[in-house]
């Protein structure tokens, strides 16, 4: 099975928009259309978290939340130099090394983008020291092609403007890698809507909340508020985990290609074991392959389960390649495999099994 026209121009769409964490509105918007379209009632967070209703025919039925997080890591201008440059504030964690002569976008205030570059010296006119060290990014500076200070100003530029690397989306050769920018976590988001796709048309005995969070790269703050908005009894999170296997060794952590991830641990959350154990059933039952993957990172899992008195929380994750870069890879049938598990899992999660597993810890 391959993926559909519809998801690759979604994919295309939504990786290429603008959306580092605390400047969301494009992606926030074109979600906000999607669910629309489908006829859905549409619920805000005051910090920018969107969420699609889907309302179930019972009434005070338990809720299903799904959400991925719509941000991307990037950075906000931190001043405008005499030369009409830009120094930057890095939203969301870089490795330095990543950054220089990349094509970014900056945004004023007005929602006008410009194109840059960040700035990069010549090896030959650099000491042997500075070549053999990755430039801090505090050092770094962004031309968008302004001669000096007035005129990048008179261009509306200034401190706190968002700036994202740019990163096309590609279809790799043999079909099967996708390569984009921000994956982590437009992935999500275009989970969400496969998900809500699949089941619009479905009677559940359960409310369906599927949608997108902010602000998850700096801290979850966008989980935090929404966990508040939507009071799950049950969530679950769509992210994109670091991938451990191109240099061949098949004992590390997120094989590109083997399947959705089941995490077992990671810095700001346990798994529910019966939730866990269930999920492991529900890809067993379908026949999917996965694989155990345990993170020193973390999800907006890690705030939705702190909700209240607690929320039944687990990660749907699969891995990506390079991520925090503007070239993450990810695998069209991991993909496709952890569509048909969310799929499987919303329609296995009857008002009894949620509150079997709601009542486990007891
Ligand atoms: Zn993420």
């Amino acid at each position: 099975m391959n993926l559909s026209e519809k998801t690759l121009r979604t994919m295309e769409e939504l990786t290429q928009l603008f959306g580092v964490s605390g400047q969301e509105n494009e992606v926030r918007t074109y979600l906000a259309n999607r669910y629309k379209e489908y006829g859905f009632e549409v619920i805000y967070d005051t910090l920018g978290s969107v969420f699609a209703v889907k309302k179930s025919k019972k009434e005070n039925a338990k809720t299903i939340l799904l959400a991925g997080h719509m941000d991307e890591v990037g950075f906000v201008v931190r001043d405008v130099t005499s030369t009409g440059c830009l120094s930057l504030t890095a939203i969301g964690g870089w490795w330095n090394q990543t950054l220089l002569g990349q094509r970014v976008l900056v945004k004023n205030r007005a929602g006008k983008t410009f194109k840059g570059v960040i700035g990069s010296i010549p090896p030959h006119l650099l000491s042997e020291a500075d070549r053999a060290k990755p430039m801090e990014i505090k050092n770094m500076l962004v031309d968008i092609g302004a001669k000096d200070k007035e005129e990048a100003e008179s261009w509306g530029i200034l401190p706190g403007d968002g700036i994202v690397v740019e990163g096309p989306f590609v279809l790799m050769e043999g079909g099967k890698r996708l390569l984009a920018k921000a994956w982590d976590n437009r992935y999500g988001c275009i989970m969400g809507l496969e998900v809500l796709d699949a089941l619009k048309d479905v009677d559940l005995d359960v409310d369906l909340v599927v949608g997108a969070t902010v602000q998850e790269e700096v801290g979850l703050r966008g989980a935090t508020t929404a966990g508040y908005l939507v009071d799950p009894d049950v969530a679950i999170v769509f992210d994109c985990s670091p991938a451990n296997d191109t240099n061949g060794k098949k004992d590390e952590f997120g094989q590109l290609g083997s399947g959705p991830l089941v995490r077992f641990i990671d810095a700001n959350y346990l798994p529910h074991r019966g939730f866990l154990n269930h999920y492991i059933d529900v890809l067993e039952e379908n026949k999917l392959p996965y694989q155990y993957y345990q993170s020193m990172g973390g999800t907006d899992a890690g705030a939705f389960h702190k909700a209240f008195e607690g929320v039944l929380t687990l990660t749907m994750c699969i891995c990506a390649r390079n991520i925090h870069t503007n070239s993450s890879i990810i695998d069209q049938d991991d993909f496709l495999n952890a569509r048909t598990a969310a799929i499987a899992m919303v329609k296995s999660l009857t008002p009894e099994k949620i509150e079997t597993l709601k009542t486990s810890n007891r």
